[in-house]
């Protein structure tokens, strides 16, 4: 119960105004159904808070029911969410002025905040504040489509604007958006979709033209034969289609290699890891996320009484639209020498009646995939011609967990330079992300010398006494999630 449990069972004469009353039947069946409508048409769903007021119980039901986040009209409205822990937020309107720009940019750096924008100086202002603060904003350019009340003329002056904002730091460019508001009130419904188709395509021909910007030539189900080379200098690849066979020279002057963890032109650029094994295989499945599970939640189990047989546990991740990815910790050595291992299996399942539904009719261990992951930091990030980013460069254990942050923010800070066409583009890079990246590894070292721990000393007791104890203490709790995500952003000197 909470604080207006009080409230409970009073008549509506009663309460107190203003009170939000709703048909909570009705409302969770409509929430359903536009997730379904939208999840049926492949489409993401940002529902708009201003519908509800920005009510946090009612967004947060919007964003379990599937919603990739939640739109706000304007800045306190996304203060509203994010004080409910909401973090995926749009503002879909232009905010301005200095001091709004500092408490957008606060927002920025606790939430994944995107802001439309339609002017250079707005934006220039918002890059700005966000460098110093030393965070970023995510910028939708907002098209004129029609409703001639703020945006970016469509076509060719949206792609010089957006041209124009690319290199500025504390922003990135998330894409485009327009409305057509000037058609709400348009009566024939069939006027009104003819209209909106029309100036929806304004907003879609623009878009096409941004995806030519860089001239890049997209290739889908490719791969990447060998690596062309001259003297030291890597030239490109020779990629072949998966399909017909048909073989392809692509030369540039900087090959990204982005081919995770057993990456070719790592090796084609003679740079070699130092990569130690986790001491720890994962068995993986893939399965339809029941019901009877919380959405949007990960689920543990830890195999309390039967760690001994080198099973440790079984995580249940969601894994979007239905889906589920589990996983299945075990530790090699014993569990290779155990011969009671299906017994602590089937010990293990039958700690929740919710696991037969994640395993369903699966054999252990012969019907899972099992995974061994090496980790490692490369000495250097490329070779002329080349960059290594990703995996390619710091392979990381599923201890570690933050990977595929780790890919992103290399991804992210090499474009940054190259559209900057920074000369050193391999030694700024790797000034860049270096450290981010040795910080980013460190967890992982403690969780392997944890594990490498003698087998008679089994840290989980301890371990979970100690997760349980700050359980208890919401400000350490608080205090460990800071420090470990704050270990993990760049410090750019
Ligand atoms: C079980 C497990 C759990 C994890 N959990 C998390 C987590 O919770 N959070 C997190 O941030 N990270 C996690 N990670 C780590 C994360 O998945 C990786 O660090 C991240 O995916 C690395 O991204 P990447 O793009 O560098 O490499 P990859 O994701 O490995 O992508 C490389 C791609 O290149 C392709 N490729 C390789 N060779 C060729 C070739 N010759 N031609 C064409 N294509 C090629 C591969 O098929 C692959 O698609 C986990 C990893 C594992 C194994």
């Amino acid at each position: 119960m909470d604080i207006h449990e009080y409230e409970v069972g009073l008549h509506k004469g009663e309460l107190d105004t203003p009170a939000l009353l709703v048909n909570l039947d009705a409302i969770e069946r409509n929430i359903q159904r536009m997730a379904d409508f939208s999840r049926a048409h492949r489409v993401n769903l940002r529902p708009h808070a201003k519908i509800h007021k920005a009510t946090p119980i009612l967004a947060w039901m919007q964003l379990r029911a599937g919603a990739i986040g939640i739109t706000a009209s304007k800045l306190s409205e996304a203060e509203v969410l994010a004080s409910a822990g909401i973090r995926d937020i749009l503002i879909a309107n232009q905010v301005v002025g200095a001091r709004k720009i500092r408490r957008l940019v606060n927002l920025a750096a606790y939430t994944d905040l995107i802001v439309a924008v339609d002017s250079i100086d707005n934006v220039l202002e918002i890059s700005r504040a966000a460098h110093e603060k030393r965070t970023t904003v995510g910028v939708l350019v907002e098209v004129n489509i029609g409703n001639e009340r703020c945006g970016v003329e469509p076509f060719a002056t949206t792609r010089d604007f957006v041209q124009s904002i690319l290199p500025l730091p504390g922003i990135r460019f998330r894409g485009v958006m327009g409305y057509d508001g000037h058609l709400a009130f348009v009566e024939n419904l069939e006027e009104r979709h003819t209209r909106s188709q029309a100036a929806y395509r304004i907003l879609n021909e623009t878009r096409d033209l941004l995806l030519h910007l860089g001239s890049f030539e997209l290739r889908r189900g490719v791969e990447v034969m060998h690596v062309l080379k001259e003297k030291n200098r890597i030239l490109g690849v020779r990629t072949r289609d998966v399909a017909t066979g048909e073989e392809l020279e692509v030369l540039a002057d900087c090959t990204v290699g982005d081919d995770g963890v057993h990456s070719v032109v790592r090796k084609a650029c003679g740079i070699e890891i130092k990569t130690q094994m986790v001491p720890l295989d994962l068995l993986c499945f893939g399965f339809d996320w029941p019901s009877s599970l919380p959405f949007a939640t990960a689920r543990i189990w830890m195999n309390l009484k039967g760690l001994g047989s080198g099973i440790l546990g079984l995580v249940a991740i969601p894994a979007g639209v239905g889906k589920g990815a589990g996983l299945v910790p075990v530790r090699p050595k014993i569990f290779n020498a155990n011969p009671n291992v299906t017994e602590s299996w089937t010990q293990l399942c039958s700690m929740d009646a919710v696991i037969h539904e994640v395993i369903q009719d699966r054999k252990f261990p012969q019907d899972f995939v099992r995974i061994r992951r090496p980790w490692g930091h490369a000495p250097r990030y490329g070779t002329e011609g080349a960059v290594l980013i990703g995996d390619a460069a710091h392979p990381v254990s599923p201890a570690g967990g933050q990977g595929a942050n780790m890919s992103v923010a290399d991804a992210c800070v090499l474009a940054e330079l190259a559209l900057r066409n920074e000369p050193n583009l391999l030694a700024e890079y790797e000034r860049r992300r270096r450290p981010a990246n040795k910080r980013s590894i460190g967890p992982t070292r403690v969780a392997v010398s944890v594990w490498s721990l003698p087998e008679w000393c089994s840290p989980a007791s301890f371990f979970l006494s100690m997760v349980r104890w700050v359980g208890r203490h919401p400000s350490l709790m608080r205090r460990a999630i800071r420090s470990f995500s704050t270990r993990f952003q760049e410090k750019i000197n």
